[in-house]
């Protein structure tokens, strides 16, 4: 056994700064390592999958070290995203890029230079630009973290030339740590991210890519856009991305979305920089449920509640579908990875990665599009398959993918298998798969009849099975290597050595069944059914519908603040509150994502929901000893006990206030927020008991605020009155007032 050794005292300020401003409890793991060897001065090399959790690893050494840390980053709209939940959080944060103008740049640059600036982002333009580096080295620069590293190397596949001028950075700063972090994990690009950056003896995390809540299905490509619906219509409040190869099929697919009520959007490279600025910010707003889009959306955004991306059609190589799959629940919620495969696909992309490219590039190419073929074909755990790609080995299936949830069951193929190469050799081989199936089935198209086939001695000899059973069995075969593909004979199959073996019935072959695609989903709709109902956590609970509350909260403050939803607080954190219903301070903060800073700005909101939603659960009461004596209630009494609850705690309060307590004094004896005090009493006031008004409105004071309500027109949103009175009253004043004009 290991010996359990005290944390290093920096690792312990590192863990109270993630809870005091990211409001979470642990490390993931690496993290730790990661922060703890950024602490003591290291060039470090971090290598984590979307999602995992890099933006920590730099964020909390700049926090507790002195000094800025300056990072780079190269995507505009991420830096401005990043800055903002960096401040949500209470974390003095800036950027300077081409959008900054020049009086806010030398703001930055001020506060930079007194050194109350935690973190400054900037574009590889701007730092390289004339004099910046001049001016960093009068700041005192804790660390440089360049994100995206990847973007150095011209292997990856994201290169951009100013990257590769940030070895500059070690010549003007010998001495400082930098640490680059990427989503990408292959050999090349990491060596070239040490040697362009002269990285001295870097300590290198590789971090597992596994992103074990990413549920990876892949689906034949029939009906993409009815298999779309339908999944859209089981979740029709989950933000998702369709993956797009064509501008055109993107808004084909998106107008279609539309005219069906969804709340959908396109986004290509073809449209102007506004035109996408503003999708994208209705996507990160929540305004729109659905983008579909090209590859070319994604990079920069940073949203955390994608619940879904699906591939429209197969993307060329794994690395880049690991990358976009990735953009789903990068806040550890459950999501879906949905990809449509068709072997026209296949084809059609085949031809475009080895278009106008030198050979030895096709080659690559076209090895690549292998392997994504394979994973789509694959008869066993996708996400294995996957990770050996990365080069990582899961050790066992993991239970959330479409072929661990619905095995298929291997049979004898044998007499499938020879009806196919039959057909296929009567053809004199000069058919592609498509037409192979058609004469398999005994279908009666232009295609079959122009040559002839409908007079072969196996026409029709497969027409028991529907087509996707033989689209199936043919792509196995292809894979088993009884079949090859002449590209250059407009893909028409042909039998190998092997295949010639299993005609003359010298060699058996097994075949894989796969369940139909409706009943499997039933299953696991059934058993999710099942789990979701024993949490009580089903569409209609009150967890649910306290869940749906909080999320229109969030999206009400959102839209007030002017920033995406998840920088308020994130799916998860919401997931969380609806369950634990946190109506105290402590409590609050105990929720994952609830720093300091966010529970100072929006706790109170949040509580307040919680409690006006109903019952909360019962708080120990001083009242409540009677309780332990009673008998156990029945529903109803339960029920009533509830509204007890309420009650009382609301007596509690307005008994204290009746002793002379001021709020904060009662929220501090109660353990509560004092929203929740100021609650109480506006809801005591409300029901015709006693306050002592004049504790927080004098007699004019409330004059005043009558005046302004009878301009606004007798009876203000909130808000409107807040504003008018410039701010003069907070909101429990004016709902004071409200109340006692009421009362009259
Ligand atoms: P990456 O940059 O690697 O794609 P992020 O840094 O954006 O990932 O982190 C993804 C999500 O995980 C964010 O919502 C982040 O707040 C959350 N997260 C990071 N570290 C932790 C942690 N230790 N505990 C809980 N959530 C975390
Ligand atoms: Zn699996």
């Amino acid at each position: 056994m290991s010996a359990v050794t005290a944390p290093a005292p920096q690792l312990t300020a590192a863990r109270q700064a993630l809870k005091r401003y990211y409001g979470y409890d642990n490390f993931r793991p690496m993290q730790g390592d990661i922060i703890q060897s950024i602490l003591a001065g290291n060039d470090t090399v971090v290598l984590m999958p979307t999602g995992g959790g890099k933006s920590v690893c730099f964020q909390i050494p700049a926090v507790v070290s002195e000094g800025v840390c300056v990072v780079v980053s190269p995507l505009i709209a991420l830096m401005k995203d990043q800055v903002e939940a960096l401040k949500a959080n209470g974390i003095v944060a800036a950027y300077i890029n081409s959008s900054v103008g020049q009086s806010e740049a030398s703001d930055i640059t001020r506060a930079a230079l007194s050194g109350h600036l935690k973190l400054l982002y900037v574009s590889p333009e701007k730092l390289l630009s004339d004099g910046f580096l001049q001016f960093l080295t009068r700041v005192n620069v804790s660390i440089f973290a360049i994100d995206e590293a990847h973007c150095i190397s011209s292997w990856g596949h994201d290169f951009r030339p100013e990257y590769t001028q940030l070895g500059a950075l070690r010549q003007h700063f010998p001495s400082t740590p930098i640490i680059a972090l990427t989503a990408t994990a292959d050999r090349l690009t990491q060596r070239d991210i040490r040697t362009q950056l002269h990285l001295h003896e870097p300590k290198v995390f590789l971090s597992s890519f596994d992103r074990p809540n990413i549920n990876l299905v892949v689906r034949p490509g029939q009906d993409r856009l009815g298999q779309i619906l339908d999944f859209i219509g089981r979740h029709p409040k989950d933000a998702g991305i369709i993956y797009c190869l064509s501008r055109k099929t993107c808004e084909t697919v998106a107008q279609k979305l539309q005219q069906k009520g969804i709340k959908a959007g396109h986004y290509h490279a073809g449209m102007t920089p506004n035109q996408r600025g503003s999708v994208q910010e209705a996507f990160l707003q929540d305004d729109l449920q659905v983008i579909v889009a090209t590859i070319a959306f994604g990079m920069g955004i940073d949203k955390s509640n994608v619940r879904w991306v699906m591939h429209y059609n197969l993307p060329k190589n794994i690395e880049g579908y690991y990358q976009e799959i990735g953009r789903a629940g990068r806040d550890g919620s459950p999501a879906t990875a949905l990809l449509f495969y068709s072997f026209a696909d296949v084809m059609s992309m085949r031809e475009m990665v080895t278009k106008d490219v030198p050979q030895r590039q096709a080659q690559l190419n076209t090895a690549k599009l292998e392997r994504m073929q394979q994973f789509a074909e694959a008869a066993s755990c996708r996400r294995r398959i996957l990770l050996h790609y990365f080069s990582e080995d899961l050790g066992h299936d993991c239970g959330n993918c479409d072929i661990c949830r619905n095995p298929p069951i291997t049979f004898d193929g044998t007499l499938l298998a020879q009806k196919a190469l039959s057909a296929s050799a009567r053809t004199q081989q000069r058919v592609a798969i498509n037409l192979l199936i058609d004469i398999l089935r005994g279908m009666r198209n232009q295609a079959v009849l122009q040559h002839g086939y409908d007079q072969l001695k196996t026409y029709g000899a497969g027409q028991d099975l529907p087509y996707l059973d033989w689209y199936s069995y043919v792509h196995q075969m292809l894979n088993d290597g009884l079949f090859y593909i002449a590209y250059e004979e407009g893909y028409a199959l042909k039998i190998t050595e092997r295949g010639q073996q299993v005609l003359k019935g010298q060699l058996p072959v097994s075949l894989k069944k796969f369940q139909v695609a409706e009943k499997a989903e039933k299953q696991t709709r059934a058993s999710k059914k099942a789990a979701a109902d024993a949490a009580a956590a089903g569409s209609g609970s009150p967890e649910a519908k306290l869940f749906e509350r909080l999320r229109q909260l969030r999206k009400q403050i959102a839209d007030e603040q002017g920033v995406p939803p998840y920088v308020v607080f994130t799916d998860t954190t919401l997931q969380e509150m609806a369950r634990e219903q946190p109506t105290s301070r402590v409590a609050m903060l105990s929720v994952s994502g609830v720093g300091m800073k966010k529970f100072e700005t929006y706790g109170e909101a949040f509580i307040e929901a919680i409690i006006q939603h109903g019952p909360p659960r019962p708080v120990p009461n001083v009242e409540d000893a009677e309780e332990d004596f009673a008998p156990a209630p029945t529903p109803r009494t339960a029920a009533k006990a509830a509204d007890r609850d309420v009650n009382s705690t609301e007596d509690t309060t307005f008994q204290l206030h009746r002793q002379g307590l001021t709020p904060d004094q009662i929220a501090e004896q109660r353990g509560l927020v004092v929203g929740t005090v100021r609650a109480h009493l506006e809801r005591a006031y409300a029901k015709g008991l006693d306050l002592r008004l004049q504790d927080f409105l004098s007699d004019s004071q409330v004059a005043e605020i009558a005046a302004a309500r009878a301009q606004l027109g007798g009876a203000p949103a909130l808000r409107d009155l807040f504003d008018h009175l410039r701010e003069k009253y907070d909101y429990f004043q004016l709902r004071l007032a409200g109340i006692k004009l009421q009362r009259g």
